[in-house]
């Protein structure tokens, strides 16, 4: 039976060969382990197999798990990966370190104003609609440099980078389009004077095709820990 130590390096094996055959250094990206509907003990675990960064796509799931894992508070960094309806806002402000899931200013602005000063500002990425779902949540591509002016001015949020979920497509080339797309907003962005160093992108399914164009963050769930409970 493989463990989830066995993923954790499996997975960490499948990262560097898809930086190395980027031509990118073999740090360059980070690995967030999406731990939704896993129990506590399955994150404790993947600590132990050497991670460090947890991704939570239901805020009162992830809010029970930062609970049970307080032991760990220090040297874990938690992120919401997931929506946020703006009635969660301050559980949110007041226990994570990232939301990656951000793509209107109303919870921008509440999250700014509810984040504790006791803590660092809060890290955020917005969340781009990239393929143009019409049932995904996401800030369309045209709206993004407003929105990220807007919550670049917030004094308690740092606003990180871009995040997406794109349509899952079958081939290498297919899966790089969006990604490709998400990584040129990114530059646009950045040449408009912002300074972003995030692009939060790729899952179990296309890793390889978002780190050749430029992923600085994957989120991977079950390639770690396999199958997710109902
Ligand atoms: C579930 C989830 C992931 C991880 O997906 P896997 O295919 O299990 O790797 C990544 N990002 C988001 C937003 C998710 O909801």
């Amino acid at each position: 039976m493989t463990t989830i130590s066995d993923n954790v390096q499996a997975t960490q094996a499948r990262l560097n060969q898809a930086s190395l055959a980027a031509g990118r250094p073999a740090n360059a990206v980070a690995l967030l382990a999406v731990g939704k509907r896993q129990p506590a003990e399955a994150v404790r675990q993947a600590h132990a197999a050497g991670l460090c960064a947890f991704g939570e796509n239901y805020v009162q799931e992830g809010l029970d798990k930062l609970a049970a894992l307080a032991d760990l508070r220090q040297v874990l960094q938690w992120h919401l990966i997931g929506p946020l309806q703006s009635n969660k806002t301050r559980a949110v402000a007041e226990a994570f370190d990232w939301v990656h899931s951000l793509d209107r200013l109303k919870t921008a602005q509440r999250l700014s104003e509810q984040r504790p000063d006791s803590l660092p500002p809060l890290n955020v990425c917005l969340q781009v609609n990239i393929s143009g779902e019409d049932s995904k949540s996401g800030v369309a591509p045209v709206d993004v440099p407003a929105l990220a002016r807007a919550v670049a001015a917030l004094p308690r949020l740092r606003l990180r980078g871009l995040m997406s979920i794109p349509e899952p497509a079958d081939t290498l080339d297919a899966q790089r389009v969006p990604h490709r797309a998400l990584r040129v907003l990114l530059d646009q962005l950045n040449a408009d004077g912002l300074a972003l160093d995030t692009l939060s992108m790729g899952m179990s399914a296309d890793l390889e095709a978002a780190v050749l164009e430029g992923a600085t963050m994957v989120r991977i769930g079950t390639a770690i820990f396999g199958a997710r409970g109902g």
